[in-house]
């Protein structure tokens, strides 16, 4: 049985989503703020998270932002704002939805289910994650990635980079995030070290470098992942 953890502070509306979910089959955990989903998330290993933004004690986006180091569980997101700006940080921090409040339980059964469908496909934690763009291919699991059927020599950071673009396709990440992503919260650098990695990543993928296909500039934020069409 699919286990969803549910992470949310207005009690009436964490009831009611576990009740609708239980009715479907899923096995149901609740916790009430941010510091408690994290804990939980960890040592009950859940396959789906329902992550509120605004928790007492750790906001959402700092719950999915350490998640993310961790661990691939989908993450689905709820915002009471309707504003376009956390739906980007959301999908940033590698949240796999979002759906903002007041929402349908209809609409959101919906969603729940496709998140699960698409995480049954491509199974994560533990399991073996094989992501496809166009000519390329990445598997997470074996670290190997594949440019047609020739496989491409990656250096750990060149890999960690490219994994996270390609999880992230057609969003502008920031060289600040690509930096917190690929090489910690704690790494001393600037977001030229980002710049020089992209370039050689650039060289191994991209049938013509100077003319990026997958790796698209986006001037004065960073980099957008685009998969071409074959
Ligand atoms: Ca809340």
């Amino acid at each position: 049985m699919s286990t969803i953890l549910i992470v949310e502070d207005e009690t009436t509306l964490a009831e009611t989503i576990r009740y609708n979910l239980e009715r479907e089959g899923y096995s149901v955990l609740i916790a009430s703020d941010g510091v408690q989903g994290l804990e939980q998330a960890r040592r009950e290993q859940p396959d789906l998270i329902v992550l509120d933004i605004m928790l007492p004690r750790l906001d959402g986006f700092s719950v999915c932002r350490i998640l993310r180091q961790e661990s691939d569980v989908p993450i689905m997101m709820l915002t009471a704002r309707q504003d376009e700006v956390d739906r980007i940080a959301g999908l940033e921090l590698g949240a796999d939805d979002y759906i903002s409040k007041p929402f349908s339980l209809g609409e959101f059964l919906a969603r729940v289910r496709a998140i699960m469908r698409r995480s049954e496909r491509q199974p994560r934690a533990g399991g073996r994650e094989v992501l496809e763009a166009g000519a390329l291919r990445v598997d997470t699991s074996s670290r190997r990635a594949w440019s047609e059927s020739r496989e491409l020599t990656l250096p750990q950071k060149e890999f960690d980079l490219l994994t996270c673009l390609v999880r992230n396709r057609g969003i502008a990440l920031s060289r600040d995030l690509l930096l917190e992503r690929v090489w910690g919260l704690d790494f001393i650098g600037d977001s030229r070290t980002v710049d020089v990695h992209i370039r050689w990543l650039r060289e191994k993928i991209e049938p013509e470098p100077a003319h990026p296909r997958y790796i698209q500039t986006v001037r004065g934020v960073g980099y957008r992942f685009e998969a071409p069409e074959q």
